[in-house]
């Protein structure tokens, strides 16, 4: 079975006076361990996609199933938890919550699991370990450069063991090499654990460390889908 499934999937912005057709008719399909990146220029539908598969936005039409089951009918009530229990979310302006730590910042996610105390605690320094930031777990996020935030982030969007990590343009605010030093740590994570990736970006670096590309032009998919493996 397919990890994600989306299928015929249209949206439709039509708040304002001209309605914005953001995704038409996307068939796709991702299977875990994948590596996966979407690409295309600014406005071609990259977040859409990706609030679609993360449950953050729902179609206009199309159906999205997420392992076997149909998220796209859900109510907003039901997507939280199904969000909370499924889904690893990377933002490209990181989220962090200012007033926590790192290690906090990675153990709010698991309390709203309701994980006991000790769990938390240690999961929190594995993953803060996993990503190269053990002796960082107290300093605050702005007591981190970019690319130590974002590597916070990623090891947040891990703390609730999803079954795949959603991250829109993770190295769009890094420098080259701090971009290329995440990339590792991703790559890693998908290797040597398995953890699925889909991530949207416009820069070529990242995208030629893809497994496999989808490109969308204008709420299509234009590319067929290369797989490397
Ligand atoms: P990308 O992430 O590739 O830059 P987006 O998914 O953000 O693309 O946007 C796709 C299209 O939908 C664009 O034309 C954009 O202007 C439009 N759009 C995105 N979000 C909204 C919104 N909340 N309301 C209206 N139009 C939107
Ligand atoms: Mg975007």
């Amino acid at each position: 079975m397919a990890l994600i499934k989306l299928s015929k999937v249209s949206r439709i912005y039509d708040g304002s006076s001209v309605p914005v057709k953001a995704l038409s008719g996307i068939n796709l399909s991702v299977n875990r361990g994948e590596f996966t990146s979407i690409v295309g220029p600014s406005g071609s539908g990259k977040t859409t996609l990706l609030n679609i598969i993360g449950g953050l936005d729902t179609p206009s039409s199309g159906t999205v199933f997420i392992e076997g089951t149909d998220i796209s009918s859900f109510s907003a009530g039901k997507l939280v938890e199904f969000r909370l229990r499924h889904i690893g979310f990377v933002f490209q302006a990181y989220n962090l919550i200012p007033v926590f730590t790192a290690r906090e910042n990675i153990e709010f996610i698991m309390l709203l699991q309701g994980r006991p105390e000790a769990e938390r605690r240690a999961r929190a320094i594995e993953l803060l370990k996993a990503v190269g930031l053990a002796r960082r777990s107290e300093s605050r996020p702005a007591e981190l450069s970019g690319g130590e935030q974002q590597r916070v982030a990623v090891a947040r969007a891990l703390a609730s063991k999803p079954s795949f990590i959603l991250a829109d343009e993770p190295t769009a605010n890094l420098d080259t090499k701090t971009a290329s030093s995440l990339l590792d740590i991703m790559e890693e994570l998908n290797s040597k654990s398995g953890t699925t990736f889909i991530f949207s970006t416009h820069d070529p670096r990242v995208i030629a460390r893809a497994g496999r590309v989808i490109t969308l032009q204008d709420g299509k998919i234009i590319h067929p889908a290369k797989r490397k493996k």
